[in-house]
């Protein structure tokens, strides 16, 4: 609307002075030329491979492609805010934008995780689709909404790691009573089946674990738990990442802060913020397997869950979903969009993805 009327009063202008024209002053620029320097907030510590590095490469990408008009400046964890105080600092203002994960507002907001992860749920690219041409995303934006931040998809783990152990977990006998940091959905799921889920930042983990304040811990996958030293004081590793089948990374942004930009700098984020999405998973495809190989040099065994403690977790999702949905309009949207989307993509990938990877290893076999 603002456009059009912009439009016809440009239109008028120009009738009405058409004969004066060629003497006529330079028209003023749509927009002044005014320059952005925002600040983000991260959940991450500095210069933590991927997750870390993604918003450093979305604040360069931003500045290179506004030739220097729009400047972030990135702060890790505990430099601005604490870790779990990324959301309140976006929503109140105190920076205009974060990167972190959807998961760490679950206190707020119950279904804010089903924007993170969803434990047995969508793969990276199923998400994705889910996302950005699904539904998703405007979902998650009316969620968000009543806090005045506007979310972006910004990054992706792919599939992560069922976490380290110093003990073997042989059946769901030995989940009983087990301290373990794991976040989201996967937490309240691992808490049902017997065992003790602690929420704690990564910068908290190697020393709860160290000290014994946890027995176990996930974080994401080889290339991330490499960085942070894990395989120093635990040796199992088990897969698979029933909990975090993949993981989005969210951008942030305060939304009057958003609407202030002009549309060309909007363009920019959203597209930084988008390239950065698929440019995680790229990263974590491309480095996982050699930092695995790096674990198993250092003495790290990989082991798998047992099929009865998966199953076990699987039966008590679908109940951890629903009382975290309530009876709560929106939340009830949520997941159902989220159930509808990966019903049907399940039914394509089931003859596609799924059965190229199985064809694939049977032909190796
Ligand atoms: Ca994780």
């Amino acid at each position: 609307m603002k456009n059009l009327f912009a439009w016809l009063a440009l239109g008028t202008l120009l009738a009405g002075c058409a004969q004066e024209l060629d003497e006529a002053e330079p028209a003023p620029s749509a927009e002044p030329q005014r320059a952005f320097e925002w600040k983000l907030v991260t959940a991450w510590p500095k210069n933590l491979p991927a997750l870390g590095t993604a918003p450093e490469r979305l604040a360069q990408s931003v500045q290179a492609m506004s030739g220097g008009r729009f400047t972030i400046k990135v702060y890790a964890a505990g430099e601005l805010v604490p870790a779990f105080e990324v959301f309140d600092a976006v929503s109140q203002g105190t920076a205009e934008m974060g990167h972190s994960a959807a998961y760490y507002w679950r206190g707020k907001m119950p279904m804010a995780a089903m924007f993170a992860t969803v434990p047995f749920g969508m793969n990276a690219q199923e998400t994705n689709g889910w996302l950005h041409y699904g539904g998703g995303l405007e979902l998650w934006r009316e969620l968000y909404a009543r806090f005045g931040v506007v979310p972006f998809a910004a990054g992706n783990s792919g599939t992560q790691m069922a976490g380290w152990f110093n003990k073997e977990i042989n059946s769901v006998e030995d989940i009983q009573g087990l301290k373990m940091r794991i976040p989201g959905f996967g937490g309240e799921i691992f808490q049902r089946a017997g065992g003790v889920a602690v929420s704690l930042p990564g910068s908290e983990m190697f020393t709860s674990l160290q000290t014994g304040v946890i027995d176990a811990t996930e974080w994401v996958g080889p290339y991330n738990d490499l960085a942070f030293g894990l395989q120093d004081i635990a040796k199992l590793y088990y897969y698979p990442g029933w909990h975090e089948p993949s993981a989005t990374l969210e951008a942030i942004v305060n939304a009057e802060a958003l609407a202030a930009l002009p549309a060309d700098l909007r363009a920019m984020l959203e597209t930084a913020c988008r390239a950065s999405n698929q440019d995680m998973l790229d990263e974590f495809t491309a480095r996982n397997a050699a930092a695995l190989r790096t674990l198993i040099e250092q003495g790290v065994q990989v082991r798998q869950l047992p099929s009865d403690v998966l199953r076990r977790f699987s039966e008590l999702t679908m109940d951890v979903l629903r009382e975290a949905a309530g009876e709560d309009d929106l939340n009830r949207r949520i997941l159902d969009s989220y159930q509808t989307f990966l019903a049907e993509v399940r039914g394509y990938h089931a003859i596609s993805e799924q059965a190229y990877v199985n064809a694939r290893a049977a032909v190796d076999g």
